[in-house]
This record gives C-alpha cells, structure tokens and sequence, in this order.
C-alpha cells in the first residue's frame, strides 16, 4: 500500500574521484616532482586547493601549469552525472558504489521505473548486463534520471530510454528512440493524467498495485462498471480511499488509496459507469507523494496486475516534436558516450 519512495538524507557522500586522484597525484609527481606541488600550492588558491580534484585537473597541472584552462567535463557542464555499472549482484549495490551511499539507493529506485518496462525486476537484471544513467542530484528530492542506456543479457537488446517534455505538455516523460512512450497506457484508465507510474507489480517489491505519481486533484475514475462496496476504512494506512465491485462478468474489485477527500455522493451501494468520475487523487494515509494507488483483486485474496487486466497501447509524440526529441536524443547520447562498462 504504502509507495515507498525514496527516503533521501543518507550518510555523506563518498568522494567518488578519491582514488582515482590519488592514482594521478602519484604520477603528477613522478613526472613533475618537487616542482609540480611548489606551483600547486602557490598558485592554487586555499579555497580551491582545498576542494577534491579530478584525474584531469591534476594531470593538467602537473603538465602545463601555464595552458588555457582545462576544457570542462561534458556531463559536468550539462549539470548533469553519469554512472555506468555492471551487474555483478544487486543493482543498487552497484549504483552505491558508483555514485556514493547518499544517492545510490534514491538512484536505484528511479532507474528500476525505467528498467520494469523491459525486463523483470530483480529477477532478469543478469550478470554481466551493463547500464548507463545520466542523472541529476537534487536536494530533498529524489535525483531526476535523463537518460537511461541497459545492455540486457535477457533480451539480447540494448534498451534506452529519454527524458522529455514535449511542447505544451505539463510533464516530462520517457520517450524511446522513434518517440513512442516508454510506459505502456490503459485503456479505461483509473486516472486521467499523471507524470509517472512509479511503481508496478512486476518490479520485486511485493506491491500489490500500480502507483500512479499525479498531482492532489487529479480525476479518478470507474475503470468498468460496478458498484461502490466500502469506502474509508483503514484510514490510516490508506487515507480516503473506494472500493469498486465490478458488475456481471469477472466480479473483479478495484481498490483506490490515497485519495483527497470524496465527494458526498460517494456512498456504499452506488451504481457507476465505466468511465464516470468517482473522486481525485490526493495524498492521505500513509503516502509520501501525491499519488494514486490503484489496486485490482478477484475474490478474497487474488491480486491481478492491471496491465494484464486492462488493454493497453503506447502513446507516441506528435510529428511536429520529433525532431525536437530526436535533438535531445543525440544530445544525451553523447553525454552518454561509450559505455565505459560494456565490453
Ligand atoms: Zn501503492
């Protein structure tokens, strides 16, 4: 029930060019020797020399103190970071080590929102796979992925997937190359709008399911025809919440959590339509995040993926924002470069 975002504020960050620094401060000197730490300390100022490194900044200095500066990171430039890992155990794992314990498992939860569209999580994630995620740190939020690049053992495909928001669109979505969504959509879907379906059956947490991200107010509605059964129990774990029993057919029932307050006519015994609206999103109960969470059940105890039970399609941009998109592509590509952890 619960979404389980990421909770951010780990233990400070590791300084991920230490020992790569340390490798060229040993080579700086052997090349440059005494000379070289003269120049640094005289000429560095105390606020810079206090700050880390990296190989290049030292290897510059130590070679030509007199160049023109050094010609900036890409990635860095484009305020942006890239880690490029191979599977050899838990994907987070591999993601702390890469980019420090502070973001790693933030960073591990995000790329996991792509990954589920192409494979199972964790169980398909195989050794030797290798993954590349242009990323943004963000204070107090979850870090904002661009780009994510996944050489699937599975699959035998390289998958890749772009952040994007085309014009006049409210949020940014994930775009394959073509342009086509990522996400698959549902028909007769439970929610009108939302950014992003953060989490899904399928990605190894044992949610029951679907979460929807969407701004408080966003319109809720019937999935299928049926009847309201109970509304607002368990209060405090699912916050304003309807349960919906599907007429005829299947006997299929419909949980919705987390809702903002609903309206009067939202009673136990209500007859709904398949698309009519039943109430809005909101952030009650145990949420952490405005959100839906959307919930499919046959008989007692039976959960029931919604991507299985809904038809789906996948949306795809508009003509006249691909080449905006297709730019974009070839923009973060090559902040991607070669993948240092490919073969
Ligand atoms: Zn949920």
């Amino acid at each position: 029930m619960r979404p389980n975002l990421p909770t951010l504020g780990g233990p400070p960050k590791r300084n991920p060019f230490g020992p790569v620094v340390a490798v060229s401060v040993i080579l700086g000197a052997a090349a440059g020797g005494v000379w070289w730490w003269k120049q640094r300390m005289a000429d560095v100022p105390m606020d810079v020399a206090s700050q880390s490194v990296t190989a290049q900044d030292a290897g510059t200095l130590a070679q030509a103190p007199a160049a023109p500066p050094v010609p900036t990171d890409p990635v860095k430039a484009a305020g942006l970071e890239r880690a490029s890992i191979r599977i050899e155990g838990p994907l987070e794992t591999a993601l702390v080590q890469a980019t420090g314990a502070e973001v790693g498992p933030a960073l591990a939860q995000v790329v996991t929102r792509t990954l589920v569209w192409w494979v199972r999580v964790p169980g398909e994630i195989l050794r030797g796979d290798t993954l590349d995620v242009l990323f943004q740190r963000r204070p107090n939020e979850e870090p904002l992925v661009y780009a994510v690049r996944f050489v699937s053992g599975k699959t035998g495909q390289t998958h890749r997937a772009y952040r994007f928001q085309p014009a006049g669109e409210t949020n940014a979505r994930y775009y394959v190359p073509g342009g086509d969504e990522l996400e698959l959509r549902m028909e007769h879907s439970p929610i009108d709008s939302y950014e992003q379906i953060t989490s899904l059956l399928r990605d190894g947490r044992g949610h029951k399911g679907v979460d929807f991200r969407a701004p408080v107010g966003t319109t809720i509605r019937a999935p299928f025809a049926g009847v309201i059964k109970r509304k607002n129990w368990n209060f405090g774990s699912n916050g304003n919440c309807i349960e919906l029993v599907e007429s005829g057919g299947k006997g299929r029932r419909a949980l919705f959590l987390h809702l903002a307050e609903l309206p009067r006519t939202v009673q136990a015994g209500m007859r709904v339509s398949t698309g009519q609206v039943l109430a809005q999103s909101g952030n009650t109960g145990h949420s952490f995040a405005p959100h839906l969470h959307y919930q499919l059940m046959l008989g007692e105890n039976r959960v029931l993926d919604p991507f299985d039970q809904h038809k789906t399609f996948r949306a795809s941009l508009v003509a006249s924002q691909k080449a905006t998109f297709e730019a974009e592509v070839q923009r973060l590509d090559g902040l991607l470069g070669t993948s240092v952890a490919g073969k």
